[in-house]
Parts: C-alpha cells; sequence; structure tokens
C-alpha cells in the first residue's frame, strides 16, 4: 500500500508560512546554490521580513525569490494556504469543488475558484506521458452537457467525447477528442501505446485496425459480453464511473472549455496514486517552469 500523507503530516511539515517558502526554495533551487551574481556555491540564507533568500558570499548581496513566477505571488493569500489547497487537491479522491476549498481555507468563493482552477491548471501541465506498454484497456466516452435524455438526434448537444488509455496496475493518459472515428483514435493509441502491447477495448469499429501491431482482443458490450480471456474494460470504466460521479458531485458542470483541466487533474491524481507523499513536491516542481 501507498504510504499515506496525513493532515497531521501535512501540518507538522507545512505548519507556518516560513516552513512552506523553504520548501518552495529547495524545490525549486535546490539545498546549494551556485550563486548566479558571484558564482560561488553555498547555502543561501532566509532574509528576515521578505521572503527571499540572500547569497552567502559577504558584500555579494543577491537576493532569489522563490516565489517569483509563480501564482503565489499574484494573490494575497498566505503561503501555507495554498500549500493545503494542494494538499487537498492531491490526496482527495473525487477532486475540490471551489465550495469545498472556501469552507477549508475561509476564503470568498471567488477566491476558492480562481486558485482551484490554477491548481488543476498546474495538475495537468506536470502530467507526462511516457510511451505505454504491457496491458493497456481503451475506451471512449461522452462527458458533460446537459443530460436531457434521447431526443431529435441531439443527445450529444453540450457533450464533449473523451478517449482514455489505461495500463492495468499502470499509467492511465486521457484526452478530449473531435469524435469517436478510428482515423481520430488509432493514430492517438499508435502514438502512446507501444507497439507489440496487448490492447482491450470494446466492439467499437473505431478499434479494427488495432490487431495490425498489437495484440488486440476486444470485448463485445452490445452483445453483454464483459470478459474474453484476459480481456475486459473494466479498469477504464471504472475510472470513467469515478470521473462522472465526481464531476457530477463536486463541480456540477464542467464546460467543455475547462475540461481538459479536469481530465488533467484526474489523471495526475490516478497516475501519482501510489505516491501521495511525493504529489505535493512534484506539483510545486512544476509551478517553477
Ligand atoms: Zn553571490
Amino acid at each position: 500500500m501507498a504510504k499515506q500523507f496525513t493532515v497531521q503530516d501535512f501540518f507538522s511539515r507545512f505548519g507556518t508560512d516560513d516552513a512552506c517558502l523553504d520548501r518552495l526554495m529547495k524545490v525549486r533551487y535546490g539545498e546549494r546554490i551556485v550563486c548566479p551574481k558571484c558564482s560561488k556555491e553555498g547555502r543561501f540564507v532566509r532574509i528576515k521580513g521578505i521572503p527571499a533568500y540572500g547569497c552567502p558570499t559577504p558584500r555579494c548581496g543577491h537576493h532569489i525569490h522563490p516565489m517569483a513566477g509563480t501564482p503565489f505571488t499574484r494573490s494575497h493569500m498566505p503561503l501555507q494556504k495554498w500549500f493545503y489547497a494542494m494538499y487537498l487537491f492531491t490526496t482527495s479522491r473525487h477532486g475540490v469543488s471551489a465550495k469545498e476549498l472556501q469552507r477549508q481555507l475561509g476564503v470568498t468563493y471567488k477566491t476558492a475558484w480562481r486558485i482551484a482552477h490554477e491548481i488543476r491548471k498546474y495538475m495537468a501541465e506536470v502530467d507526462g506521458s511516457p510511451p505505454m506498454g504491457g496491458h493497456v484497456e481503451i475506451d471512449e466516452t461522452l462527458i458533460g452537457g446537459e443530460n436531457r435524455g434521447a431526443g431529435k438526434g441531439n443527445w450529444r448537444k453540450g457533450k464533449a467525447a473523451v478517449f482514455g488509455m489505461i495500463e492495468r496496475e499502470g499509467v492511465l493518459h486521457t484526452r478530449v477528442v473531435p469524435n469517436s472515428r478510428q482515423t481520430t483514435l488509432e493514430p492517438i493509441v499508435r502514438e502512446m501505446v507501444a507497439e507489440g502491447s496487448t490492447i482491450s477495448t470494446d466492439e467499437a469499429p473505431a478499434y479494427a485496425g488495432l490487431a495490425d501491431g498489437y495484440e488486440h482482443g476486444a470485448v463485445n458490450h452490445s452483445k453483454d459480453e464483459w470478459r474474453r480471456g484476459k480481456h475486459h474494460t473494466n479498469t477504464i470504466e471504472n475510472f470513467w464511473s469515478v470521473l462522472k460521479r465526481s464531476i457530477r458531485f463536486a463541480h456540477i458542470s464542467v464546460s467543455a472549455k475547462h475540461l481538459p483541466k479536469y481530465l488533467g487533474e484526474f489523471e495526475y491524481r490516478h497516475n501519482m496514486r501510489k505516491h501521495p507523499e511525493k504529489m505535493l513536491g512534484r506539483l510545486l516542481l512544476s509551478f517553477a517552469s
């Protein structure tokens, strides 16, 4: 089991703004720094009263501001609250709504909403996409929009098609796609999944070409077939249901414009789930770039 990063752990490590700033400095610049001004290497020292660190060389006077270029500087919210918000985002299984954040941080709804979007944006950016392999389940689904039932052929109105690939016991990758045609989906599979891997899908015609280059197996959901030997798509379908429930529960409605950010958030959490204690550090690192 993954090591838990509890609320107590959080507050013992990040109990003050100063502790958070130290952490940010260390993540962004490391323990020892070659001073860009005097070129000497050393441990920069925190300067009292301002969120900066100074070169230890006498009379050099160079300062480093670890918050520079991050969203932390552009807000009046204390750094520790940012850290706590990031902690909540990286540890909650279902994501965090702006309303929840407002309550937990004691800020206005508007501030909470902005912070949530800022963090989500970075979670989406951080997520790398190494080539996937082993046994990969692939599926597509529709998310968002108004759920008013079928009728007049506009049941897809406002919904976005999302394509997902998940390694069993491994990495997840999602992306919003314009449609579910073979010409759209197959190139993404070939870009993302190493040749020779095993792929499980449903019977959708978009996957008909995957036998070329992959060990492809399909289950026929329309005929009530859910498993054929080792092939099934339960892992990706579980992910869809968690995602949809969370979006419904926490975010009320997600516009197509913001959907990639939400997907990025869920993807990040899934891919880092075995290293919860590393999530915050990785996220901080992303603020630096
Ligand atoms: Zn210096």
